[in-house]
């Protein structure tokens, strides 16, 4: 278990340096157009203020490192989020243009207790990203705060200065509320699951996926595999899958994960009969046929009747449950009913006391888009961290954080 601000004994008059994750998205006028991210990390910033903390924040915005065509610096700085912020909270959020320039202290100098300040894009610095040892753009930030909060869980896979460096310059080094709940919710279901614990893994490819597969084996009693990946598992079963996705190059994958869930006792569920189409738009012609028996000319697209009510039946008798991954292409609405309805059954299984986290970019987005987020247990913030949370790798800006 990691401290958190939660733990912090009198911090008051202190400087609160923390790292959260705001990388919104903006458009032409620099308004902010979807504020989740900022919402998420209010609560750590409100107890802080309670705390009578100063609040300086650190984050990024996009890759400045490797700008989009027609793209300038400019478009990626900080300050309209700055100026959002104060809109929204009603104080001032007071922007600092230059974090490690000369005279950044001096702004920093006057900030009063609960007041917070936004440092400009901390990936502006080459140096945040570097992959060496050198610690002198730590040692330059670590300048700015008495103590470390780390707040952006969706960065914290990432080994930069401001997600992991800097914690191991300052004392306490703690996380954030938001990030204490994602690493409290994925544990759980993780490491200390209500049983039975049903995961349902899909999405594109199986090479993307082969770390969360082999990971959740050891811990799952049934394994739900869908969408794109399937195929891969199918054709290595001698099916025929027509144009569906698949990768020659991981057959034998399959085959192993397939046989370690044999030997390891836990169930597999897969699709029985699918939803193909001629035409990915979702304009051509669309059956449902045999998932073993696909013909030439068309692909599987969605989970059919039979096999969404096979995922929904495990589902709803489970009483852990970990999506990562969705079960079709639900982004064409004519394929989003297997997805749908696996989401709509979690819902449901979670209403009856099952504990529900869904990880993953394209399941979050799923998940948002066909219910509502407060109706499971957790939806991650963090796409690619929670990716390597759930294959159980070590997060750099975890790691780095005090133990309590
Ligand atoms: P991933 O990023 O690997 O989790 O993959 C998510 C993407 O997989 C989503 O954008 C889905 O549209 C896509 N997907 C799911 N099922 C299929 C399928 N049968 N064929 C092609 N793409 C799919």
């Amino acid at each position: 278990m990691k401290k958190s601000v939660k733990d912090l004994g009198d911090v008051k008059g202190k400087r609160a340096l923390v790292r959260v994750d705001i990388n919104v998205p903006l458009d032409k006028e620099k308004n902010v157009t979807d504020d989740t991210r900022i919402q998420a990390i209010l609560p750590t910033v409100k107890l802080l203020q309670e705390k009578g903390a100063k609040i300086i924040l650190m984050a990024h915005l996009g890759r400045p490192q490797k700008l989009k065509e027609g793209q300038k610096l400019e478009d990626l700085s900080l300050e309209p989020v700055a100026k959002y912020m104060s809109k929204l909270l009603g104080e001032e959020v007071k922007f600092v243009k230059s974090p490690v320039g000369e005279g950044a202290d001096k702004e920093l100098e006057d900030l009063k207790d609960g007041q917070i300040a936004l440092l400009e894009n901390i990936r502006y610095y080459k140096a945040e990203e570097a992959k060496d040892d050198d610690m002198t753009f730590a040692e330059k930030l670590a300048k700015l705060g008495d103590f470390y909060v780390n707040d952006a869980f969706g960065a914290a896979h990432r080994n930069h200065t401001s997600t992991a460096k800097v914690a191991k310059l300052l004392n306490p080094a703690v996380s954030g509320l938001l990030m204490e709940k994602e690493i409290r919710c994925l544990s759980q279901a993780l490491d200390n699951p209500t049983r039975p614990f049903t995961a349902v893994v899909g999405g594109a490819k199986v090479s993307s996926k082969i770390g969360v597969l082999e990971n959740l084996i050891d811990k799952v009693d049934n394994l739900i595999i869908g969408g794109g990946m399937a195929y891969t598992f199918v054709k290595a079963n001698g099916g025929k899958i027509g144009n569906s996705i698949c990768e020659d190059d991981q057959l034998e994958v399959a085959k192993a994960i397939e046989k370690k869930a044999a030997d390891k006792g836990v169930k597999l569920i897969m699709a029985t009969d699918v939803l193909v189409t001629n035409d990915f738009s979702g304009n051509g012609e669309n059956k449902v046929v045999d998932v073993k028996n696909i013909p030439d000319g068309f692909e599987g697209v969605d989970a059919g009747p039979e096999t969404q009510k096979a995922f929904e039946e495990v589902v709803k008798t489970s009483k852990t449950i970990l999506m990562n991954g969705p079960v079709g292409a639900f982004e064409t609405p004519a394929f989003a009913e297997g997805t749908k309805a696996i989401l709509k059954a979690i819902v449901e299984a979670t209403k009856n006391g099952a504990t529900s986290v869904i990880g993953g970019g394209d399941s979050v987005s799923a998940a948002k888009k066909f219910c509502n987020a407060e109706d499971f247990t957790h939806v991650s913030t963090g796409g690619g961290a929670s990716l390597e949370f759930i294959e159980g790798k070590v997060l750099p800006g975890v790691a780095a954080l005090n133990d309590k």
